[in-house]
């Protein structure tokens, strides 16, 4: 099984001059799903997560199967306005402007060991802003897993200190 078999790439979406990777041909494959799920939930298994968290949208693909197989709860970050009880935020920057991400504030506890799961990593700021919040509640990262990395981009590089664990890679 080939995971980078099942990532389509999209050139000119959602702007000219962009290659976007498409992670929903591996959600259309029981197989390529199952050993997506597989080899993240070994990974938060080996940092010993206690928590799963992960992103709207994309990263609810991945986050919760994982948080399932390991019988772990999940934890949904959010745009504002889309989480009922009180939240805590970050804003974070991007090319052009900001965003904002949200979780419940009540999510976490100061001992729980933290794994952040996404689909892809890119300049790192998504799942940069994610840990402050992790942090902002005295929780620990114990790891971040992603389905694909975007080496050039070097996001990595804002996770020292963090074991990070990329099943695929492009330039
Ligand atoms: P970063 O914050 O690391 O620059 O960007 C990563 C975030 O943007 C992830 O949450 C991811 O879902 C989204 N993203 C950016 N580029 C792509 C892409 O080519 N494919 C997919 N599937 N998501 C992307």
């Amino acid at each position: 099984m080939n995971i980078k078999d099942h990532i389509g790439s999209i050139p000119g979406f959602p702007k000219e001059g962009i290659i976007f990777r498409d992670v929903t041909p591996i959600l259309e494959c029981p197989e390529a799903f199952e050993e997506v799920t597989k080899q993240l939930s070994q990974f938060a298994r080996d940092v010993q997560a206690d928590v799963i968290i992960g992103p709207e949208a994309r990263g609810f693909f991945f986050g919760i199967p994982v948080a399932n197989e390991l019988k772990l709860p999940f934890v949904p970050v959010r745009k504002p306005g889309k989480l009922p009880r009180k939240t805590i935020s970050e804003t974070y920057e991007l090319e052009y402007g900001t965003d904002t991400l949200c979780m419940h504030a009540d999510s976490l506890k100061p001992e729980n060991r933290v794994v952040i799961i996404d689909d892809l990593l890119a300049t790192g700021g998504t799942v940069e802003a994610i840990v402050k919040l992790v942090e902002k509640q005295q929780a620990k990262v114990a790891g971040i897993g992603f389905v694909i990395e975007l080496d050039d981009l070097k996001g990595k590089s804002k996770f020292e200190g963090i074991p990070v664990c990329s099943l695929v890679h492009f330039e």
